[in-house]
Formats: C-alpha cells, sequence, structure tokens
C-alpha cells in the first residue's frame, strides 16, 4: 500500500476529467490535482465522438445557448494559443427538410435561438433585398458569421447545397458550429495540465472515504500495489459510469444511458463534397425496402421498426483531411435506456439503415445500395439526464463534486462545464447560468419539467 496526498482527486480521464484538471490546475493554479482511470485517457467515450460543436439549443430559457457559448470561446481561445492542434473547423451545421411547415418551425426556432444569443437568423427567399449569404470555409474557423441562415429560395438551397435532395425545400445552415478533433483536444490539455504538475494515475477508485460527512480520502486499486490518496476533495467524472462512482458516497444521480452509434464508410464516388458542412434530415421517413428484405424485417421484433415510420435526424459529415473519402453516418432510432455493457452491443443492420435513410436526403447515396463499403461501427453512451442538460456542481457530501451527464455534447460542452466546475470549487464567483447545471435545479420541479419538454426536439 502506498500513501499519497492530493488538493483533489478526479475519478475518471475521458474529457471530463480532463477538461476539469485543465482548469483547475493551468487556469486556476492548484498544484496538487490527481487524475485516477482505470483505462488510458479518452479512449471510453470521448474519443467515439462525432466531434461536432454548435452554439445551436433549444429552450425554455437560454441556459444552454450561454453555457455553449461560452465554451466555445474558450476552445477559440485554445484554438489560437495552440496554432489550432485541434483542427477546430467552422462549417456549420445544414438542417434539412422537405416539409413547409417544418421550414415555419425553423424560422420560429431561429428567431428564440437568436433571442437567447445564437446570433442573428437572416432569411433567405430570393429577394433582390435579401442579405448576402456566405459559404463556409472548409477549414478554420476565424471571421465567420454567427446565427444562422435560413435559405427557403430553392434556387439558392440547389446552388450552395447541389447534392441535396431535390425535395428540400428548407435548409436551416447554423454558423457558430462545426467539428474538431477531440482526440487532439483532450491530449493537448492533458499535456498542459501535466506541466502544471497534474497526476495521472492507472488504477480503478475502488472506495471514497467520507466520515464525518465529508470527504477524506480515495482508495486506488492500481495494478500490484494500493494507493490510499489523502484529500478534501473528489470529482466524480466517470462518464458512464457516473453512478456507481456515485454510490462509493453513498449518493444516487438522476442519470441514465442510451447506446449511440456511429458508422464511417469510404464514400469512393463522393457523393459527399469533402468541405461540406454537418447535414442533418430533419423530417421522419420511411425507408424503402424491397418486399423479400420487408417480410424478412417485419418477421422479427428487433427489426420490425425499420419498416415503419423511422425518426428525423440521420445526420452525416466528411471525417478526415488530406486524401480522406471516409463519412460518419449517425441516426440515433434506436436510442432508448440502457445498462451500460462492454463491449457495446452493435445491431447487425445498423450500416446499412444509415445509408439508406441518407439516401433521402443525398440521393448520390443510393449508388451504396447493392453494394455497401465496408462499415466501422463504433459508439458509446450518452449518459445524461432527463432533461438533457449536463451537471457541473458540488455533491450532497462535503467535498464530493461531479462533472458529467455530458450526453451528446461532453466534446463542445467540456469547457463550459469543466469552467463551472472550477469555479464551485475554488468558490470563485459563478455565472448566472451556472445554476441550470446544479442539482439544485431539481427544488423547482416544475421547471425542471418544462426543460424536458423542450429538450426533446435537439436529440442528436
Ligand atoms: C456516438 C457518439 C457521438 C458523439 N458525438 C458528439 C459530438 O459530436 N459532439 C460532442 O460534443 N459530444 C459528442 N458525444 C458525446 C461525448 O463523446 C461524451 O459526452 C463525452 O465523451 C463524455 O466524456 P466523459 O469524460 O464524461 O466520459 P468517458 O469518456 O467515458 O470517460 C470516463 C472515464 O472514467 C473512467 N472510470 C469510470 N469509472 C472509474 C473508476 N471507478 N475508476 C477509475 N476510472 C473510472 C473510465 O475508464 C473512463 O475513461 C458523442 C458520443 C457518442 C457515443
Amino acid at each position: 500500500m502506498s500513501q499519497r496526498t492530493a488538493e483533489v482527486v478526479i475519478c475518471g480521464s475521458g474529457i471530463a476529467g480532463i477538461s476539469a484538471a485543465y482548469h483547475l490546475a493551468v487556469r486556476h493554479g492548484l498544484r496538487k490535482v490527481v487524475l485516477v482511470d482505470e483505462r488510458a485517457p479518452l479512449t471510453l467515450t470521448s474519443d467515439k465522438s462525432t466531434e461536432a460543436y454548435r452554439n445551436w439549443w433549444p429552450g425554455p430559457d437560454d441556459a444552454m445557448v450561454r453555457l455553449m457559448n461560452r465554451s466555445i470561446d474558450l476552445l477559440e481561445e485554445l484554438a489560437r494559443t495552440s496554432d489550432n492542434r485541434f483542427l477546430m473547423s467552422r462549417r456549420g451545421y445544414a438542417w434539412v427538410t422537405a416539409d413547409p411547415g417544418r421550414a415555419e418551425a425553423m424560422r420560429d426556432g431561429g428567431l428564440l435561438a437568436e433571442s437567447f444569443g445564437a446570433g442573428p437568423l437572416r432569411v433567405h427567399t430570393g429577394r433582390v433585398s435579401d442579405p448576402e449569404y456566405l459559404m463556409s470555409p472548409a477549414e478554420g474557423w476565424e471571421d465567420q458569421p454567427v446565427g444562422a441562415d435560413l435559405i427557403l429560395d430553392e434556387v439558392l438551397i440547389r446552388q450552395a447545397f447541389p447534392y441535396l435532395s431535390p425535395a428540400a425545400t428548407a435548409v436551416l445552415h447554423t454558423r457558430r458550429c462545426g467539428w474538431f478533433s477531440g482526440q487532439q483536444l483532450g491530449m493537448l490539455q492533458l499535456e498542459l495540465a501535466r506541466e502544471a504538475g497534474v497526476q495521472l494515475i492507472e488504477g480503478r477508485v475502488e472506495a471514497v472515504d467520507t466520515a464525518g460527512g465529508r470527504v477524506g480520502g480515495v482508495r486506488v486499486a492500481a495494478p500490484g500495489e494500493t494507493i490510499e490518496i489523502s484529500t478534501p476533495r473528489f470529482v466524480d467524472a466517470a462518464g458512464p459510469f457516473l453512478n456507481p462512482v456515485a454510490s462509493l458516497l453513498g449518493l444516487e444521480l438522476p442519470v441514465f444511458s442510451e447506446l449511440h452509434l456511429k458508422v464511417s464508410i469510404e464514400d469512393h464516388r463522393g457523393v459527399v463534397p469533402r468541405g461540406a458542412p454537418l447535414l442533418i434530415w430533419e423530417d421522419p421517413q420511411v425507408i424503402g425496402w424491397s418486399d423479400e428484405v420487408l417480410e424478412l424485417l417485419e418477421a422479427a421484433d428487433e427489426t420490425r421498426m425499420l419498416v415503419g415510420e423511422m425518426p428525423a435526424g440521420v445526420h452525416t459529415r466528411p471525417e478526415g483531411g488530406g486524401g480522406s473519402r471516409h463519412i460518419i453516418i449517425l441516426w440515433p432510432y434506436h436510442a432508448e435506456r440502457t445498462a451500460e455493457v462492454f463491449p457495446l452491443p452493435l445491431p447487425e443492420h445498423y450500416a446499412e439503415v444509415c445509408v439508406r435513410g441518407l439516401a433521402t436526403m443525398l440521393p448520390g447515396m443510393d449508388v451504396y445500395r447493392e453494394r455497401l463499403p465496408r462499415p466501422f461501427i463504433d459508439g458509446g453512451y450518452y449518459t445524461k439526464t432527463e432533461e438533457n442538460r449536463p451537471l457541473a456542481c458540488p455533491l450532497e457530501v462535503e467535498g464530493a463534486y461531479v462533472h458529467g451527464a455530458l450526453s451528446g455534447f461532453g466534446m463542445m460542452a467540456s469547457q463550459g462545464t469543466a469552467e463551472l466546475l472550477a469555479l464551485h470549487l475554488t468558490g470563485g464567483p459563478l455565472p448566472s447560468y451556472a445554476g441550470a447545471f446544479t442539482l439544485d435545479r431539481y427544488g423547482d420541479p416544475e421547471y425542471v419539467q418544462r426543460v424536458r419538454e423542450w429538450s426533446k426536439s435537439a436529440q442528436l
């Protein structure tokens, strides 16, 4: 058994743990920060993400938009000081619909997002007086418009997005959005944190001493030895294992997990242009299967849903620089509450379903119907609260904190939530939106219920 001391011990070296360590050590100057993980950094969920970011979030209030705006500010700061080591881009998200009713909802949503601080809505209808529409650059992120362009002018849609289905009648191009290398972001922050004295210990946190109702120490089962770390503070940043770790404090957090998968294929026919933004089909759809396949799908309980109306939300983006021809595709039609099981259970037809669903938005994908390029499927769990808002706050046990429930937005939100966590922990002044990301919000059940209702409109 070996003994150590720390100012704070963080359980988990995914993006939640690493960004917390970075904010505490680099930005707040804490000297003895210890990160503990039984796996290599970033290897459970944080290297499986789509790596996309957006400041486009639903209500009922401006809390998510303000949190994401702050997080993106911090990402930009880091991109600037690191010569954009994590390849931040600003191509935007293009939300596409063939439904005129949905186009109206996009306009309302855009005006609301504008009122929350996401930036102005510019509507393009084909009139001479229309505002200018600027295409996004393939690389870089500086000097780009914010807010959104709602394109209702079908001539402009065909010009800017010639590869979309002719059925598309509206595109909402949200602009303070793009993607970056999440792995590079995490490794950069880990490097900077270690330079500032953060120690990374390989091992499993198996007990937390809470004698007297406050954190006193952490026991780590490391390879070949047990390490006792005396510490007054402990951060649960255990990703999908947030609750097993909270149980070491005698607590249960209001979180659950959904399985989310992504498929990567080589788009060797170049259906998705390499400079395209993230493309999302916003309408529910029915996939056209052959009669033979239809019969097979209908016969089994697990596949019957594939023959009926499938939910909106299939999305794709080009992946990789240089000569890459890969695209990644996601369609969370299968997302429901589930136990966190590793290795992940992979549904048999996922790649084929995604490619067929994508063909509704990108008819060029039909070339892959008969011969699907070899797919690579991975993914992980969205561990989340029912209102799909993160937790960055103190817990009931004195000295204990949580940084998690990062759902499908952990890479983009990490800087904003880690900053909140660090401010709670060091007693710094909190921004007014901080309360929306604490457990205190459950003191207002009516508000929580409203957030839950709104969150249903933003599930990617
Ligand atoms: C398919 C998919 C697509 C996504 N796309 C996006 C996207 O486009 N943009 C975005 O912002 N986010 C996205 N996300 C979400 C993002 O990836 C997650 O929110 C984020 O990675 C969660 O990070 P984490 O650090 O909380 O968890 P993890 O990365 O899972 O890290 C938790 C760590 O805790 C460790 N741990 C747990 N228990 C213990 C213990 N007892 N002792 C020691 N160590 C322990 C684990 O080993 C693990 O390393 C996506 C997620 C998925 C699955």
